[in-house]
């Protein structure tokens, strides 16, 4: 079963990631890394489908997809 891994401490939470997922895989959380950002979310494990396209969109390197 495909799956990401989101690394809360690189994410800087600029959204990217949220946006360009095309199954809405992923979102901001209520949480502060220890850099003062909300970081993101994998919420929906069951619809992801290993495209990859957070990972390879994401600027600061923070998600790791498994096909
Ligand atoms: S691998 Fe694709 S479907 Fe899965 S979370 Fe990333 S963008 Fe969304
Ligand atoms: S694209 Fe990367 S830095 Fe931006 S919110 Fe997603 S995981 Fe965080």
């Amino acid at each position: 079963m495909p799956y990401i891994r989101i690394d809360s401490e690189r994410c800087k939470g600029c959204e990217l990631c949220v946006t360009m997922c095309p199954r809405q895989c992923i979102e901001i959380g209520k949480k502060i890394n220890g850099q003062g950002y909300y970081f993101a979310n994998f919420v929906k494990p069951d619809a992801c489908t290993g495209c990859a396209i957070c990972g390879e969109t994401c600027p600061d390197v923070a998600i790791e997809v498994w096909r």
